[in-house]
């Protein structure tokens, strides 16, 4: 009798995954949640992966609630948390502004952006998602791109919460970069998360940014090597005709529990559980 161990079961968390209803959807949270997974965040797709055209800012608000739909049929037909984030991808700028001009394309993202804050102060998300495109782009675009993004940083900081970042390759130049921009904006340091980073944590600590490794080879070790001020993610992006271009929905819990025997779980309750905590103001429980 008396004082029993209490054993606290790990979370596991997912920190960029993408659900398609035309893609495997609730069956790649299946797999996730079986694996040993138990948070996700959800960030939302490009418009036309949901075969949504955007031509006014509105029209964001189909590709957000389709988002939520998702997350809320994962939440109940598995044992997961899904945490959404929300907000435009910057591949959009390039496939509009043809059709729309530059300055329609940028008030309409800019636009879409609105909409998204308005859904985390809400509490349907829990923050925005922007950035730059990672290809190469004539100036004009590149510039209106760096906009939008300084614009997705101001909304973040009035209400108060993250924004993960689609940008360019990692290097330390680009990532001061950015992080000059949120600082001139007034986000605190901490607030802008790297996604598809490569483990550079100590560089991104410098600069105040947050990586999210993307959970490929060896990339988790040595980001362990350098700290754990990281997150996780694969990126799944649930396409059926592109199966094996990212990541699948097991490899964080796997990679997860493959890692515990060398490095403990402790590393990895700051990962999955303390870092999401603090990023986005949530919590992380089982
Ligand atoms: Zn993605």
């Amino acid at each position: 009798m008396g004082g029993g161990i209490l054993i606290l079961t790990l979370p596991i968390l997912d920190n960029h995954m993408h659900l398609n209803p035309s893609g495997r959807c609730l069956d790649a949270v299946r797999e996730f949640a079986r694996a040993g997974g138990t948070h996700i965040v959800l960030v939302s797709l490009p418009p036309w992966s949901l075969g949504i055209d955007i031509n006014s800012p509105e029209d964001y608000r189909k590709v957000f609630d389709k988002i939520l739909k998702i997350a809320r049929r994962a939440q109940e037909a598995e044992k997961v948390k899904v945490f959404v984030v929300l907000g435009v991808h910057p591949a959009e700028l390039t496939k509009y502004y043809g059709r729309l001009g530059l300055s329609r394309s940028v008030e309409i993202m800019r636009g879409g952006l609105e909409i998204a804050r308005k859904y985390v102060v809400e509490g349907r998300a829990v923050g925005l998602k922007s950035g730059r495109p990672h290809y190469e782009v004539e100036p004009g675009i590149w510039d209106a791109s760096n906009d939008i993004m300084r614009y997705g940083f101001e909304l973040a900081k009035d209400a108060g919460c993250a924004v993960q970042l689609h940008t360019e390759s990692a290097t330390e130049e680009g990532l001061a970069g950015i992080a000059g921009i949120a600082r001139s904006v007034g986000l605190p340091d901490g607030r802008v998360i790297k996604h598809f980073s490569p483990p550079m944590v100590k560089i991104c600590e410098k600069h105040g940014i947050f990586p999210s490794v993307l959970a490929g080879e060896n990339a988790i070790e040595t980001a362990l090597g350098e700290g754990t001020r990281f997150m996780m993610e694969t990126d799944y992006i649930d396409d059926l005709e592109r199966p094996g271009s990212v990541l699948g929905p097991k490899t964080v819990p796997r990679r997860t529990k493959q890692l515990i025997g060398k490095w403990g779980e402790d590393v990895f309750w700051k990962v999955h559980k303390e870092n999401p905590e603090k990023v986005y103001g949530v919590e992380i429980d089982i």
